[in-house]
């Protein structure tokens, strides 16, 4: 993974390699600034040569891709064809908590609707008093928009960003529909394919139309099979599982729904009826790609039907941060098997003070002040235990407790009752959690991990100085020793 540079007026440079980060370090030409994501700062040197970096963004429900990749351009001498490479230097996945704010935002109504009941209900109720404002988002909603737009800023100051590209929407309607608009390569090439392929699984909502088998291999079905003289247009296509598309095979589509002609009937108006509007489908990232312009960077946007297409084209495997590196036109991704920073948003606490059971009676108080003897709950912190049951080397995000008598999240699970003297801190809270991933964490294998967390080869960044894992012998300690060697940290 890259290290992002600064120089002595702390404007960035270019990011470097871990190697040279380390021997800076060392030579006492550099300092930490911080730890996640790895940031030193150059003691002797004001401005350096910049060169083109672009940040990618794969916006997502639950979590957002983002790749920083160096631009540049080869020509081939004899055809002169120009191909647009790109080299991946640092690659994240920011995890979104939209459901947790869902969560705390229906408990917080349930007991305003309580006390009502039980306090003011003679109380007139007031309707059309609260105006909600033009381009209005849920908090959930909102608060992925903010995180996003919050890491593009943090990550400009840490390193020298020319240009942003977003995926917008999942296909490229305009490529469907209008071929005088997009040009013979959206139209008879392989990207079209692509595109129609998103266009479907969004229709048909990514299930197989005649048995309704989710999470299965779907494939394109002809609605008015090929050999009846069925076209390819979008109207005459679906989706089915293998199965349903084998047993179907060349019969019509009434006589293979005979039997049930209630489907058969709600096929056939849903194959007609185009699917409305992709803006509203996709509001947050509309509104994502407006924060994005005031940024005043170019911004390319870009379809998840192109993303898909150059991922598979390049053989690259599928996660998040992969995905970002894929958007947009691009013709070669290289050193993109990196490790990737996750970046949980955890949020910086709760305003309420009251801690409640399941049915709301109130189980106990949080204390009124944050800092307990100058930590904080998400510091991250390096405990050192010479002796005693816990005796060891602890380093992990803090869970403070009044006593002074605090929790230490590690890899290797939560040590509690650590006392305030053992902890320096390393890195204050900023409202995220981070962990390294050493290998790319494929769609498949987080399906088959989650939800048990020790499976996931995660690796809270420090895990490469602990002593105290014994556990964590295998190739992570090998392979991280990188700039975070404890050398290289504040020493
Ligand atoms: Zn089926």
């Amino acid at each position: 993974m890259a290290v992002f540079v600064l120089d002595k007026q702390k404007r960035p440079l270019m990011p470097c390699t871990e190697k040279r980060a380390r021997l800076l370090l060392e030579r006492g030409r550099a300092v930490v600034v911080r730890l996640a994501p790895f940031t030193i700062r150059l003691k002797d040197r004001i401005g350096g040569a910049l060169q083109p970096l672009r940040l990618k963004l794969d916006p997502g429900s639950r979590v957002t891709g983002l790749a920083l990749v160096r631009e540049s351009e080869t020509c081939d001498a004899d055809t002169g064809a120009v191909e647009r490479l790109e080299h991946g230097l640092w690659f994240g996945e920011l995890v979104h908590r939209g459901q947790a704010i869902r969560e705390a935002l229906t408990r917080r109504r349930h007991y305003r609707r309580a006390r009502r009941s039980r306090k003011t209900r003679y109380r007139a109720p007031r309707f059309l008093n609260r105006p909600r404002r033009e381009g209005w988002l849920p908090p959930s909603l909102q608060h992925r928009l903010d995180t996003t737009v919050n890491w593009v800023q943090r990550l400009r100051r840490l390193a020298p960003i020319t240009a942003l590209s977003q995926e917008l929407v999942r296909f490229d309607t305009q490529a469907l529909q209008n071929p005088e608009i997009s040009g013979v390569e959206y139209q008879q090439g392989e990207l079209a394919g692509y595109e129609v392929r998103e266009y479907l699984l969004e229709k048909w909502r990514r299930t197989c139309a005649y048995c309704g088998a989710m999470h299965v291999p779907l494939e394109i079905e002809h609605i008015v099979p090929r050999a009846r003289g069925g076209s390819d247009r979008v109207s005459n296509l679906t989706l089915a599982c293998r199965a349903c598309n084998q047993r179907k095979a060349n019969q019509s589509i009434e006589d293979f729904l005979q039997r049930q002609p209630a489907l058969l009937h709600q096929i056939q108006a849903q194959a007609r009826a185009p699917l409305k509007d992709a803006t509203a489908v996709n509001a947050t990232r509309w509104a994502l790609l407006n924060a994005l312009k005031t940024t005043g960077l170019p911004v390319e946007t870009a379809s998840g039907g192109r993303t898909k297409f150059n991922r598979t084209r390049l053989d690259i495997p599928k996660t998040h941060a992969l995905d970002a590196a894929c958007v947009g036109a691009v013709d070669q991704v290289r050193d993109w098997n990196r490790p990737v920073l996750s970046i949980r948003a955890t949020g910086r606490g709760a305003y309420s003070r009251t801690r409640t059971f399941n049915n709301g009676f109130p189980r106990g108080y949080l204390i009124r002040h944050k800092r307990v003897q100058g930590f904080q709950t998400g510091d991250w912190v390096r405990a050192e235990v010479l002796k005693g049951k816990k005796a060891g080397v602890h380093v992990g995000r803090v869970a403070i407790r009044r006593t002074g008598s605090f929790n230490v999240q590690t890899p290797g699970g939560t040590v509690e009752g650590l006392s305030h003297r053992y902890c320096r801190v390393l890195q204050r809270a900023d409202g995220y959690g981070y962990t390294i991933h050493t290998k790319p964490v494929t769609e498949d294998a987080r399906r088959a991990a989650t939800p048990n967390r020790a499976t996931r080869g995660a690796l809270f960044l420090p895990a490469s100085q602990g002593r105290g894992f014994s556990r964590k012998t295998d190739e992570h300690s090998a392979r991280c020793s990188g700039p975070y060697a404890p050398s290289s940290i504040r020493e």
